[in-house]
């Protein structure tokens, strides 16, 4: 490993795992004794909709039927909990869960599933004890109530009378402090996490702690401040990282380029200075050296490509350019692992679709390992219809970031340990 190899890296520090890798000491959904047990499961069914409510993407629902149908081997009564959109701890009709319940219906079709009006309270308690082994209880949008978010303990207190063991699947919301996440665990004690969770964590730590090499890492994406706690895990551990997309211009503003009215933020140059500097502890990073230009991101006009040196005070960078895709894809042909987070630009449009695809597209063709974390990177992938030619991509972008940064989850942390 390149952090332990002194010759090649003797300033990298020592890499911690112990953070990411402490759901090893928790319980798994095959640790727990869960015959005909009433068990309640933290699922993520933040699925989006279209303008008239249909589910336009269910992968979020498929990927929870390994866990939902080891409970059903196991004769338990399931309850299902799952947020939707951002309701504010308001009832919002649009964002109820009945599109979901449909679909869950469709994919298990032998199976009784009702759906509840609300996911706390006497009716619902009512329904629960109505419940036979083999069937599932969908609860409604825990984001309907203030105390979700807020971590009640109240709320939490509430969740808990509905069951008897607590299992988090809900990877892509596993980095928050919700009371369904985080809270309920303080009051089920009998607790772990399921299929899907142990899926993405193993995947993800594993890159982490056991990576292939050489490791190279992209980051992308708009904003600079979440990616850099990344970069700061990152040097010492990974061999090379490439930035593009919008955070690239911070890097190169504190590289002395004039970036024109591309995004920045300024008040981190002086910590992206520090980065760049740091190429010592065995980790190069490499920055675009042409980008794609317009002078205006929402109508593209005046799009063309130029070199770094040449950024006028009016272009908006949107892409990487072809020589820094070229430059890219060199080292990425080298690597025997990659793991990416953030598009390398504004692939929504498809003017400045280009870096990202061509680099997505280079990845799989030539079977790269690589690891998407998930959010707009994983977006990108399916865009260019990718998603299932990629090694893995995460369900969850913000998560996955966590744990790039060598995080604990808290959706991890509040699990009861073995034993
Ligand atoms: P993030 O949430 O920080 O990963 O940012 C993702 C967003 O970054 C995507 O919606 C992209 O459109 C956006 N993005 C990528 N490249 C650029 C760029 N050059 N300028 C502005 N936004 C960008």
């Amino acid at each position: 490993m390149l952090a332990n190899n002194p010759k090649k890296n003797s300033l990298a520090p020592k890499r911690d795992f112990s953070n990411i890798l402490k759901y090893k000491e928790k319980n798994s959904i095959t640790d727990l004794k869960l015959q005909k047990k009433r068990v309640l499961v933290r699922v993520d069914y933040n699925v989006p909709l279209d303008e008239n409510g249909e589910i336009t993407d269910s992968r979020r629902i498929e990927s929870s039927l390994p866990t939902i149908e080891y409970l059903l081997d196991m004769n338990c009564k399931i309850i299902l909990i799952s947020h939707l959109g951002r309701p504010k701890g308001k009832v919002v009709k649009e964002l109820n869960l009945n599109p979901v319940y449909h679909k869950l219906q469709e994919l298990l079709p032998s199976t009784k599933i009702y759906k509840a009006n609300d996911c706390i309270g006497p009716e619902v308690e009512e329904s629960v004890t109505r419940l036979q082994e083999g069937e599932i209880l969908l609860l409604e949008n825990s984001r309907f109530h203030s105390g979700e978010e807020a971590n009640s303990p109240e709320f939490s207190q509430a969740l808990s009378k509905l069951a008897d063991v607590y299992i988090t699947d809900a990877f892509a919301t596993a980095h928050r402090k919700h009371s369904s996440t985080y809270g309920v665990c303080n009051y089920i004690k009998e607790n772990g996490y399921g299929f899907l969770m142990k899926k993405e964590l193993d995947y993800l730590t594993e890159s982490l702690s056991n990576p292939r090499r050489p490791f190279t890492v992209i980051l992308g994406g708009a904003k600079v401040k979440d990616k850099l706690d990344v970069i700061n895990y990152l040097l010492g551990l990974a061999d090379k990282i490439l930035i593009g997309g919008g955070m690239a211009f911070t890097f190169l503003l504190a590289q002395g380029y004039s970036i024109g009215q591309s995004i920045k933020d300024e008040s981190k140059l002086e910590e992206v200075e520090n980065y760049l500097n740091k190429e010592s502890m065995g980790t190069k990073i490499f920055v675009p050296t042409d980008i794609v230009v317009c002078d205006d991101l929402d109508n593209p006009s005046n799009i063309e490509e130029v070199s770094v040196e040449n950024i006028s005070d009016e272009n908006i960078g949107a892409d990487i350019g072809t020589n820094t895709i070229r430059k890219f894809k060199d080292i990425l042909l080298d690597s025997k692992q990659v793991m990416w987070n953030g598009p390398l630009g504004v692939f929504e449009k498809t003017e400045f679709e280009a870096g990202t695809k061509d680099i997505a597209e280079f990845l799989v063709r030539n079977k790269i390992y690589t690891i998407v974390g998930g959010g707009d990177s994983a977006a990108a992938f399916e865009k260019f219809n990718l998603e299932d030619k990629v090694s893995f991509i995460s369900t969850g972008g913000g998560a996955s970031l966590e744990i790039m940064k060598g995080s604990l989850l808290p959706g991890i942390e509040c699990l009861a340990n073995k034993n």
